[in-house]
């Protein structure tokens, strides 16, 4: 059995599809960065971390590392950028559900087609 390489570093900040979302998180003034998020014992494992008052979203590199073996790096890239979009969406409405920044999520994606979103966070001075 090979042995597993090198866990991602950085480098997966800097692919092109991550790129914008850390792009977008820099607007919103946040650093983005991959740390080993540690060991969470069973429970559900997070893509990443927000720490608002650090200005800083932690991605796992450990959860990417397991993404770039099994899903290859497009989807791995995929998944970084949708765990910054998901962080920055709990930046900017702390007290949201999982519910409620999915859907949030879900019309970014579509490129918020009737500006609802958009016009609530620029209401309320989040972009
Ligand atoms: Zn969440």
């Amino acid at each position: 059995m090979k042995p597993p390489g090198p866990p991602p570093d950085d480098a997966v900040l800097r692919a092109a599809p991550v790129r914008a979302a850390v792009a977008e998180a820099a607007r919103r003034g946040f650093s983005v960065r991959c740390r080993d998020l540690g060991d969470w014992g069973g429970r559900v494992r997070p893509c990443a971390e927000l720490d608002p008052a650090a200005r800083t979203i932690v991605l796992d590199a450990r959860l990417l590392a397991a993404a770039l073996a099994r899903l290859g790096p497009a989807r791995a890239q995929a998944l970084a950028a949708t765990a910054i979009r998901h962080e920055l969406a709990h930046a900017a409405d702390p007290h949201a559900s999982e519910r409620e920044i999915r859907a949030y999520l879900r019309a970014a994606a579509a490129g918020d087609p009737d500006g609802t979103v958009r016009a609530a966070l620029v209401a309320d001075g989040r972009t």
